[in-house]
């Protein structure tokens, strides 16, 4: 891309010379040409820290309390944000809207009370730790500061995408969720890293609970894979919504996610923020 600004100092006068002018924004040459090599991160010590809502919250304070004495003691050494999803009761709504014939935007409006639920009730069990729920607006750019100074900021995964939600490919369960919350807030403030904290290890071929516990141990597992491969894998059910994985394709801070069993391990949470592949790496293959 040319220079944006050019100064003349002989005249005291700035001349915006944009070469961005008369163009319509769509030409791939031109877009092309914006492409940085290096984008600027806003809180690159923040950890985004996604927690399950099916996965973990929904299974209440037997799966929940461990993981939170987990964060309490990892919140001494690491920046952590804390994002919440919906789960069952999100499922709840979502099939009586379906049913009602809801549009996906109307849809992705109520799945997000859910995990802001979640994120209250974090709130308030955090709350004597430092944990502040925040929503997604201005506060997002005083991340860094409230870790520094001993907070824990919890906020809802649902990107705010409401009536503008994308029409999803089969159906109209809205299909940016709270992974693609995690991932996009993640994303765009250059986020050190993302850890989605689950009930299974990782990725395995197919959906470990629809297999039959005799065959589960032979299941296929992915510890480390990229997000091309499993786009061509096409594989019917996955342990992260599927639009993850075209978006960290294109990702331009983010180059890899982990998800681990923080229901059977969670000592795992310390091990993935010290950078330890604990659970299932899928990362961003550079073209
Ligand atoms: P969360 O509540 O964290 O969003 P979900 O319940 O939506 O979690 O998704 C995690 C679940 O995905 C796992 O508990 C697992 O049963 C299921 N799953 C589906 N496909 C797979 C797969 N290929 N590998 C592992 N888990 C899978
Ligand atoms: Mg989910």
């Amino acid at each position: 891309m040319g220079k944006l600004i050019k100064e003349e100092p002989e005249k005291g006068r700035l001349h915006i010379d944009s070469p961005l002018m008369g163009e319509s924004l769509v030409s791939k040459e031109l877009l092309k040409r914006t492409e940085s090599t290096e984008y600027f991160r806003m809180h690159p010590d923040i950890n985004v820290i996604k927690i399950g809502g099916q996965s973990i919250m929904d299974r209440g304070g037997k799966a929940l309390f461990p993981i939170l004495d987990e964060l309490i003691k990892a919140k001494d050494k690491h920046k952590i944000l804390l994002m919440t999803g919906g789960g069952t009761r999100a499922r709840h709504v979502y099939n009586i809207g379906v049913d009602l014939g809801m549009p996906t935007g109307v849809l992705s409006k109520l799945g997000d009370k859910v995990s802001w639920q979640n994120a209250e009730m974090l709130s308030v069990l955090l709350a004597k730790h430092g944990g502040v729920k925040i929503g997604h607006g201005d506060n997002l750019e005083q991340l860094t500061m409230f870790c520094r100074l001993g907070y824990m900021p919890i906020t809802y995964g649902i990107p705010p995408y409401g009536f503008f939600e994308h029409p999803a490919e089969h159906g109209s369960i809205p299909p940016h969720r709270t992974d693609c919350g995690a991932f996009l807030l993640a994303e765009n403030i250059g986020a050190r890293s993302l850890i989605f904290l689950k009930d299974e290890k990782g990725l395995f071929d197919r959906d470990p609970k629809k297999v039959p516990e005799s065959e589960r141990a032979g299941l296929p597992f992915f510890s480390r894979i990229s997000a091309r491969e499993l786009i061509d894998l096409d594989l019917d059910d996955l342990i992260v919504e599927r639009p993850l994985l075209a978006l960290l394709q294109r990702a331009k801070c983010l180059k890899e996610f982990q998800i681990i069993d923080a229901l059977r391990h969670p000592e795992h949470i310390l091990e993935a923020l010290e950078g330890k592949h604990v659970g299932t790496i899928i990362y961003k293959e550079e073209s």
